[in-house]
């Protein structure tokens, strides 16, 4: 009986991972610039972690966690994102005692939700993001915001629209909650039956219904903006002059309202332009998440890529990587000389080469095509000749240019010819550009 991948899983394989390890890398190397550390937590945390922080008005706890009870009893819930267990970790390892604040994570991993599966939506996907805990200047608002635009910039995804909102500090957050409340009291017995349960356990989050018809009774809705209090307006009015300030374009957009329920203050959203796979990465402030999860009162602020979105627009957008091969690859005629190859194949390998070949004889047709399938840089052929002779035949498979090694001197020889293969490559790829 065939088994499937568990549905809206993935797997990812080859050159596809290899993209994925450049993104990771990339967004690694530029939290590094602004002086994130990694951290690593379990994929799965006790489930009342998850109905603290995410909490419960979320879709995400509402709908789409998996939960489960572990052998002894307790319930347990793979992660469905990864702020939640930074925060149980700071805590639980008591980074804010000994650390100047601010503490400044990056992590990367799999998350899972139960959601319906489409277009850049799975059960399982990858976060890379980043928190900062421990400063309430406006600053670090704006600080992660540019991290996540030079994130993209560097990846040379452009064409990104930056959205920010402020849901309010707690003051300007109840009077908003009381207008939305008053307004959907009017309208709510014909809205969905999400948006009834949110009604009643939290009235903002009607905002990021997606029902179409309950858009027109969402667009009459108050906007947020008018009811911030004058500390919450001036925190807003200072972070989108900072982003000026930093050369960041950005729209302010009332309804963002994000779907995790621990952000105050400042949200954000990175989307392409012109393309509507949903958000790319997105984050926010969040006032009492760490308090909420048994730490001190220490505020912070994160962010966070869907890297299965990164590497959809990435792909959409750019050309892909070149995608590697071997350096070479060992292409032995009989059976004496495949005993030479895997020899060459480990002293290659262990001077730095990346090498590959062939366990059984075969022809020097089929050799060939594999070796191109491959995208091998040389093929090496050692048949009867060159055992008696002591040599390799070396050929360079964009040139087609052959000649005869001493397996003597092959390290040096080939390692030359590898530079000037490498060489030639860039010469043309910036010829191209
Ligand atoms: P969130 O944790 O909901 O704020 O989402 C942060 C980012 O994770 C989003 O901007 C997406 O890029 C990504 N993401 C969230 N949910 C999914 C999903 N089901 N499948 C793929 N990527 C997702």
């Amino acid at each position: 009986m065939e088994i499937n991948p568990v549905k809206g899983t993935h797997d990812i394989i080859g050159d596809e991972a290899e993209m994925y390890s450049f993104y990771e890398y990339d967004c690694r190397l530029m939290a590094e610039l602004f002086g994130y550390k990694e951290i690593r937590t379990p994929i799965i945390e006790h489930t009342p972690l998850f109905l603290r922080s995410v909490g419960e008005s979320s879709d995400i706890v509402t709908k789409e966690m998996y939960t489960f009870d572990d052998k002894g009893g307790r319930s347990l819930t793979l992660r469905p994102e990864l702020t939640a267990g930074v925060m149980r970790s700071i805590v639980s390892n008591k980074l804010h005692a000994n650390a100047d604040l601010p503490l400044k994570y990056f992590y990367c991993g799999p998350c899972f939700r139960y959601e319906r599966p489409q277009a850049g939506r799975y059960r399982q996907f990858h976060q890379f993001g980043v928190e900062t805990v421990g400063v309430s200047s406006y600053l670090s608002d704006v600080e992660v915001i540019i991290l996540g635009k030079r994130i993209l910039e560097s990846l040379g995804i452009d064409k990104v629209k930056v959205l920010i909102n402020s849901l309010g500090d707690e003051e300007s957050r109840e009077a908003y909650r009381k207008a939305l409340k008053e307004y959907f009291a009017k309208h709510i017995d014909k809205m969905c039956g999400d948006c009834k349960r949110r009604f009643e356990i939290n009235p903002l989050r009607i905002l990021d219904c997606k029902v179409p018809e309950d858009q027109e009774f969402i667009a009459g809705a108050p906007k947020m903006k008018d009811y911030l209090s004058d500390a919450a307006k001036l925190y807003m009015d200072n972070v989108e002059e900072a982003l000026r300030k930093a050369g960041i374009d950005f729209e302010v957009d009332d309804n963002l309202v994000r779907g995790l329920d621990y952000y105050t203050g400042v949200v954000f959203e990175y989307h392409m332009e012109d393309d509507d796979i949903g958000a790319i990465g997105a984050g926010g402030h969040y006032k009492n998440l760490l308090k909420e999860v048994g730490g001190p009162d220490l505020e912070g602020v994160g962010l966070s890529f869907g890297l299965e979105r990164l590497h959809y627009v990435f792909t959409k957008y750019h050309e892909e990587r070149p995608q590697s091969g071997p350096d070479f690859y060992l292409m032995p005629m009989n059976d004496e000389a495949v005993d030479l190859a895997f020899s060459l194949a480990d002293i290659l390998r262990s001077n730095g080469f990346a090498a590959e070949m062939n366990y059984e004889p075969k022809s020097f047709k089929s050799s060939f095509k594999i070796a191109e399938r491959k995208r091998s840089k040389f093929a090496i052929i050692i048949g009867e000749d060159e055992i008696a002779k002591k040599q390799i035949t070396v050929k360079n498979l964009k040139t087609q240019e052959q000649s005869s090694v001493n397996t003597d001197d092959m390290l040096m020889v080939l390692r030359s010819m590898l530079e000037e293969y490498i060489q030639a490559q860039n010469v043309e790829e910036a010829e191209v550009k």
